[in-house]
C-alpha cells in the first residue's frame, strides 16, 4: 500500500488529499499542517475582519467531511525533508516516511525590516490567528497605520475602519496600486477611501516604529514626520514557504520549481498551491500566482500525477473578483505595467500576469462610478479590469480565458463606443454558437 504524505493545511492540500483518496480508496494518506485552527477560506479572513463573515463561516469542511476522507493527520510543523531517506521530522523527533510527498506549505506575508518591527502591535494577515489579534487590538487601538500596495492592505485599511480605528494609510508611490491599475482606477478606490475618512499619505514610508514600555505608541516616516498611532498593519507581499525544498535541494526560484506535471527536481516529490511556480514547458515561462483556485486546480492536478496518472497542469487566466474600497473589482489577465514597486514581492490574492504590460491597445469606458478597461490584442481580448457595475465580468472572464477570436468586432472596438454593449451582444450571440477558437 503507497503511503502519501501532504504537508500543508491548506485549499492545495485538501483538494489533493480528497482527489487522492477518490482516486484510490485504500491508500494510506497522512496530511501534515501546523495550522491550529484546521481548514478555513483565506479569503474569508478580509470579510470576517470587517465583521460580514462570522468564524464559524470560514470553516469549509465538517466533522463528517472529515471522516469521509479517512486520512490521518498530524498536528505538527514539519522541520525538516530528507528526500534520499524518504523522511520528514516533525516537530522537535518524530518521524515519518512516504512514498509520494506533496508540499503545499503555501505562503507567508513579506516581514518589513525597520527598528521597532518585532513591537507585539506590527501585525499582518496571513492567518485565523492573525485575524484575531487584529480584532483583539482594534478593541483598544485608536489609531492604525497600514503599509503596503495590493488588495491585502486595502483588506487591512478596510478592517480597521470598519471596526471604528482611525486609520492612515501609507504608499511608497503617488497613487494607490499604481502597477496594476490606471490613474482612473486608482484615483477612484483613493476617492472612496477620502470619502470613508481614511487618511492617505502618498511617497511614504516607515523609517522606525516606535514603542514605549514594549508597546507601539508612534511611528516616524522616511521624511522626519511623526506620527502616534496603536499598531501597525503589514501588507508589503508574500514570500513562498520554500523552507523544506531549499533543506532538500530541490530546485527553487520564488517557489518551488514544478513541471507541467507538478513533479518537482526530485521523482517522488510533488508541489501545489502558491509555494509551486509552474515553468511552461513551451515559452519557459513562469509566475507565481497567489490565488485561492489555482491552488485548488494544482492540488488536484498534483494528486492525479502523484497517483500515477498524466496530467498537465492548464494554468487559467489569472482572475479575481474582489472589492476595492467598496468598489467591486474583476481583475482578468494581463492589465499591468511591470514590477510592482511598492510591494517587495507578489501580492496576496492576485498574480504576477496582471503586471504583464500586454502588447495590446487600451480601451477605457466611464458611465458614473462604474469604469470598464480593455486590453485588445490583435485578434483576442489579453486583459480587463471592470469596476463598479460587474454584468461584463463572467462575459469577460470567458472571452479572455476562451482566447475568443474578436475579429467581427475588432473595429467596433474604438475610443467613445458603447464597448459594454458591443462586447454584451458580442458575447451573448457568440456563446451559443460556440465562437471560442
Ligand atoms: C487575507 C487573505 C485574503 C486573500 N484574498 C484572496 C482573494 O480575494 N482571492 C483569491 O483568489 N485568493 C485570496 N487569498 C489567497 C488564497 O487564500 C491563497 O492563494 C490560498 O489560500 C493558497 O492556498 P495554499 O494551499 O497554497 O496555501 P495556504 O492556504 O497558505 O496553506 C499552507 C499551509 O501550510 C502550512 N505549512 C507551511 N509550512 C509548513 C510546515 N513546514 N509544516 C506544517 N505545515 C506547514 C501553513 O501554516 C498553512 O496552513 C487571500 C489570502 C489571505 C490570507
Amino acid at each position: 500500500m503507497r503511503r502519501y504524505v501532504i504537508v500543508g493545511l491548506g485549499v492545495a492540500g485538501v483538494a489533493a488529499i480528497s482527489e487522492l483518496r477518490a482516486r484510490d480508496k485504500s491508500a494510506e494518506i497522512i496530511m501534515v499542517g501546523d495550522e491550529k485552527h484546521g481548514f478555513y477560506s483565506r479569503p474569508g479572513l478580509a470579510y470576517h475582519l470587517t465583521g460580514e463573515l462570522p468564524e464559524k463561516q470560514l470553516m469549509i469542511f465538517s466533522k463528517k467531511d472529515w471522516q469521509s476522507l479517512n486520512i490521518r493527520f498530524a498536528n505538527a510543523h514539519v522541520t525538516s525533508l530528507d528526500p534520499h531517506r524518504h523522511q520528514l521530522v516533525l516537530g522537535a523527533e518524530d518521524r515519518l516516511t512516504y512514498d509520494r510527498l506533496l508540499l503545499s506549505t503555501g505562503s507567508t506575508a513579506a516581514p518589513i525590516n525597520v527598528l521597532g518591527s518585532n513591537l507585539p502591535q506590527v501585525v499582518k494577515l496571513d492567518n485565523l490567528e492573525d485575524t484575531r489579534r487584529i480584532l483583539a487590538l482594534t478593541r483598544r487601538v485608536k489609531t492604525a497605520v497600514v503599509v503596503g500596495g495590493g488588495i491585502l492592505s486595502l483588506e487591512l485599511v478596510e478592517g480597521l475602519h470598519s471596526n471604528g480605528v482611525s486609520v492612515h494609510y501609507f504608499l511608497r508611490g503617488g497613487r494607490y496600486w499604481p502597477n496594476i491599475l490606471d490613474e482612473i482606477e486608482s484615483h477612484m478606490v483613493e476617492h472612496n477611501l477620502e470619502k470613508m475618512g481614511i487618511h492617505l499619505h502618498f511617497h511614504t514610508e516607515i523609517a522606525e516604529i516606535m514603542g514605549q514600555r514594549g508597546s507601539v505608541n508612534a511611528v516616524r516616516t522616511t521624511t522626519g514626520e511623526i506620527l502616534p498611532c496603536g499598531m501597525v498593519c503589514v501588507g508589503v507581499g508574500v514570500r513562498s514557504r520554500m523552507e523544506l525544498a531549499k533543506e532538500a535541494s530541490l530546485a527553487v526560484d520564488k517557489g518551488i520549481l514544478v513541471n507541467d506535471h507538478l513533479l518537482t527536481s526530485n521523482a517522488d516529490i510533488f508541489a501545489a498551491g502558491d509555494v509551486a511556480q509552474v515553468v511552461d514547458p513551451v515559452s519557459g515561462k513562469s509566475y507565481i500566482d497567489t490565488l485561492w483556485i489555482p491552488a485548488r486546480e494544482k492540488g488536484v492536478t498534483a494528486a492525479i500525477n502523484m497517483d500515477g496518472g498524466n496530467q498537465k497542469y492548464n494554468r487559467t487566466i489569472a482572475t479575481n473578483v474582489l472589492r476595492l474600497a467598496g468598489i467591486m473589482t474583476t481583475i482578468i489577465g494581463a492589465v499591468g505595467s511591470g514590477v510592482d514597486e511598492d510591494l517587495v514581492s507578489v501580492a496576496r490574492g492576485s498574480s504576477e500576469t496582471w503586471l504583464q504590460l500586454p502588447n495590446s491597445i487600451a480601451l477605457e469606458s466611464n458611465l458614473d462610478v462604474n469604469h470598464m478597461r480593455l486590453m485588445i490584442g490583435e485578434r483576442t481580448l489579453l486583459g480587463a479590469i471592470v469596476m463598479g457595475d460587474q454584468k461584463l465580468s463572467i462575459p469577460l472572464q470567458e472571452l479572455i480565458a476562451g482566447e475568443t477570436d474578436i475579429s467581427s468586432i475588432r473595429d467596433q472596438l474604438q475610443p467613445g463606443a458603447a464597448l459594454g454593449q458591443i462586447l454584451m451582444d458580442f458575447w451573448a450571440n457568440g456563446k451559443g454558437q460556440g465562437i471560442k477558437q
